[in-house]
């Protein structure tokens, strides 16, 4: 037997991953449990099917949320943000933004208190799932959306206040600048550094994953100093550390006709309105996208869209430090118990976080399994009453399915 033990960073970034590492978990709120209870079985028997027990998760549940504040008087308590980072890798379940008391979301503040400043996305199709495009298969992207400043740093000021006063004030009489009586403000701050360390990470996902291009994502041509910044330190950072790994589209027409060279990735831009387009009308395109935190938001759930919904979207947020992988849905309060709901987000986000691991076998596994449960129409009601034919089932019977064609398919 092994010991337990624990995820640990190396100085170059990498994981090291023991074979029985202690992995935190926030259950989360409403539907949480149901679907962290399939997720849980599903990880658990993938990973036994395909390394014949050699590694197993010694999972260790940590408070946060509505349960947080129920146990313990707190939504988000210091011990859980500790045990989180001392572990490396984390998961949860959706969380109940609470009204009017004390922390604005959960959520916020994971990712602020524990610095994971890059939100990742990946949008793939699943097959038989329904979609409003004509060909979704074409949809295989992962978004990079910087999680820490932008508009989102939420440093505004509400029109009429003494503040918004102030700023305005400061604005005529130092800058010059005049602007419409009663307005609010808000502030948009973009920084290089925190513009390189996220386009650092999607360039390297690029390379590691051999993807072909990554995008920045930018409104450059109207904000110049912000977005337009941001896409100027993009290339920076893809020039200075990742030279002899990338080429400018530039380049790739001027010097290679077109064909990016075998293990090159090119690095491209596109205005974000113009890009919103594309990704409809040419998404074969785009394979991972690097944008500042508004773009990111709506990108992400616009692009979730075309492939069939927030429902089935696996999501986490990473920093240098650590990494929380996050069903990307709400707490859904109506479904809570009844263990009727689509447990697919916090599945894929649960496969991702084992490819984050190395242990990429097992994330296949899972997510060919999901692909064949959904495609015999073994489905939840969400999905149930768009595909005709579905055979619809509980959450649980979703996951043992999932388990029993995943468990199949390793002996076969
Ligand atoms: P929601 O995502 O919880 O639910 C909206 C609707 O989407 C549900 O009524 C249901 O019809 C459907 N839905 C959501 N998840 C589903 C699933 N897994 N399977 C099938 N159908 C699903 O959004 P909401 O109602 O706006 O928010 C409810 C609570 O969740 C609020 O407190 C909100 O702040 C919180 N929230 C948390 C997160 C998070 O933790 N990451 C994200 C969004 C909202």
């Amino acid at each position: 037997m092994h010991a337990k033990a624990t995820i640990t960073v190396q100085p170059d970034g990498s994981l090291n991953v023991p074979d029985r590492p202690v992995i935190p978990f926030i259950e989360g709120d409403g539907i949480g449990p149901d679907i962290w209870r399939a997720t849980r079985l599903v990880i658990d028997r993938a990973v036994t099917a395909c390394f014949r027990g050699r590694r197993q998760i010694e999972w260790l549940e940590v408070l946060a949320g509505e349960k947080g504040f129920q146990q313990t008087g707190e939504w988000l308590p210091q011990e859980t943000l500790d045990t989180i980072r001392a572990h490396v890798v984390a998961i949860k379940g959706p969380m109940t933004t609470p009204v009017g008391k004390g922390i604005r979301s959960v959520n916020v503040a994971i990712r602020q208190k524990l610095d994971l400043y890059a939100c990742v996305r990946p949008v793939k199709y699943i097959e038989t799932v329904p979609s409003p495009m004509k060909h979704p298969e074409k949809i295989d992207m992962v978004i990079f959306r910087e999680n820490t400043e932008d508009l989102y740093a939420g440093i505004e000021w509400q029109a009429g206040t003494p503040e918004a006063g102030r700023v305005s004030a400061f604005l005529e009489s130092e800058m010059g600048v005049r602007l419409p009586p009663g307005s609010g403000i808000g502030i948009k701050p973009i920084s290089a550094a925190n513009t390189k360390r996220l386009v650092a990470r999607a360039i390297a996902f690029a390379i590691d994953n051999a993807r072909p291009s990554v995008t920045f994502m930018h409104k450059g041509n109207i904000m110049k100093f912000t977005e337009g910044a941001f896409n100027q330190w993009g290339y920076e950072v893809a020039r200075e550390k990742f030279g002899d790994r990338t080429l400018t589209e530039t380049e790739l027409w001027e010097r290679y006709d077109g064909r990016a060279p075998a293990g090159k990735v090119v690095i491209k831009d596109r205005i974000a309105d113009m890009l919103f387009q594309q990704v409809l009308l040419r998404p074969e395109e785009f394979a991972v996208i690097a944008t500042p935190n508004l773009n990111g938001d709506y990108l992400s759930d616009a692009l979730a869209a075309q492939v069939g919904g927030l429902g089935m979207a696996p999501g986490a947020n990473i920093g240098d430090d650590c990494a929380v992988f996050e069903a990307t849905h709400g707490t859904a309060p109506k479904y809570a118990g009844l263990d009727k709901v689509n447990p697919s987000s916090l599945l894929l986000s649960g496969a991702m976080m084992l490819e984050h691991m190395g242990w990429r076998e097992a994330a296949d596994q899972i997510r060919q399994a999901l692909q064949a449960t959904i495609r015999e129409g073994t489905v939840t009601y969400d999905l149930a009453r768009q595909i005709q034919g579905a055979h619809e089932v509980r959450c649980s019977e979703f996951a043992a399915r999932l388990v029993e064609i995943l468990e199949t398919a390793i002996a076969g």
